[in-house]
């Protein structure tokens, strides 16, 4: 994300209602969103805000710029966890409230913006409010999903679930998206991805307790905070590749489920690069994301190119129903 101008790293929520009554804010989580932000005079870094507050059996209250990562650090010990994870966890926690927050949990329970019980937020006009689906619900609305231009969030309250301490992953191979869809629409596990490869769809099916997925070639079982945290040393592998510094012009949309296989295809190498990934994962409500991960290595195709075909993408989504999830 580019940004101009002043930045700041405010260490209280005083000193962003100050600051919003003089200026034009844009928060700034992780920064890993590839999607761009409203330009505002001043980015409020929000990792100076990153305490885990409360936490009761039912909801944990966090600051805004807190990852995923610390907040899972602080409910684990606990047996709890967020019900919806997203793959990585090095995320803000406002970043993603921004944006949706979609994870292998969300055909169950929805993106992470349904599972929040209250805000608190500071307007762009520099109010202090507190806003949840009974209180102030447009305001609750408006933030949730909404980049950061309709206020920033300072504190969240999540709720939580019982976490299991250990999982079982199975990984089954199919020919056709359409397999794919409907082998995850049939499956009775906890967490359910999919990936699209060059030469097949792949289901990744987690059970929390007893279950298997009948035709899985590959089975791998971990404790709930490493499958967590899975992506972690992939990550680290990206940076010391140098694959994690090249442009990401990564494209996602949601799709309907009855027309989600006339979208999705086998990937390029070329329009998806080296350590590019397809992801297809079910969501509550009958829905799929179809996620491009898109990385510009080299002898891949440049960024404009990749650009182009995410509008192309976008298009297609849109005349099957579909809509873009902007990351
Ligand atoms: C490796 C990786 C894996 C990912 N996996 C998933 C996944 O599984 N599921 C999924 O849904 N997404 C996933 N994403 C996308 C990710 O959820 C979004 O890009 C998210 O916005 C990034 O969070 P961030 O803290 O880096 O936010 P930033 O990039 O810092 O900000 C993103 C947007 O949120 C706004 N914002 C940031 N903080 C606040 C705040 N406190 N209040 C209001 N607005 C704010 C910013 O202004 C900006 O518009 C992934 C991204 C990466 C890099």
């Amino acid at each position: 994300v580019e940004f101009g101008g002043l930045r700041v790293r405010p260490e209280d929520t005083a000193e962003i209602v100050e600051l919003a009554r003089v200026a034009r804010l844009t928060p700034r989580g992780c920064g890993h969103g590839t999607a761009g932000s409203p330009h505002g005079e001043v980015v409020v870094d929000m990792r100076g805000l990153s305490t885990v507050h409360d936490l009761r059996p039912d909801r944990v209250v966090v600051d805004a710029g807190a990852t995923w990562r610390q907040v899972l650090a602080a409910t684990l010990p606990h047996g709890l966890t967020p019900p919806v994870l997203t793959d990585y966890l090095g995320l803000s926690v406002g970043g993603t409230l921004a944006v949706g927050g979609v994870g292998g949990t969300s055909y169950r329970y929805g993106k992470q913006t349904d599972n929040v019980l209250e805000l608190e937020v500071v307007s762009p006009q520099g109010e202090l409010t507190l806003c949840s689906p009974a209180l102030r619900p447009e305001v609750f609305g408006a933030v949730l999903g909404g980049r950061g231009r309709h206020g920033i969030i300072t504190k969240a309250t999540l709720s939580v679930t019982a976490a299991p301490e250990t999982v079982r992953s199975f990984k089954a191979p199919f020919a056709t998206p359409g397999e794919l869809l409907h082998a995850q629409r049939r499956t009775p596990a906890d967490h359910i991805t999919g990936q699209a490869k060059p030469d097949r769809y792949e289901l990744t099916a987690v059970f929390y307790g007893p279950g298997r997925l009948s035709g899985a070639t590959e089975v791998e079982e971990m404790t709930y905070a490493e499958f967590a945290d899975r992506m972690r040393p992939d990550v680290a592998e990206l940076v010391t590749l140098g694959e994690w510094a090249r442009p990401h012009p990564w494209a996602a949309v949601f799709l309907p489920a009855d027309r989600a296989a006339e979208v999705i295809t086998a990937p390029s190498p070329a329009l998806l690069g080296l350590s590019g990934v397809v992801l297809i994962t079910p969501l509550r409500g009958d829905r799929i994301l179809y996620a491009l991960l898109r990385t510009a290595s080299p002898g891949a195709a440049a960024p404009a190119e990749m650009l182009r075909a995410n509008q192309e993408l976008y298009a297609q989504a849109r005349r099957v129903g579909g809509s873009r999830y902007v990351i």
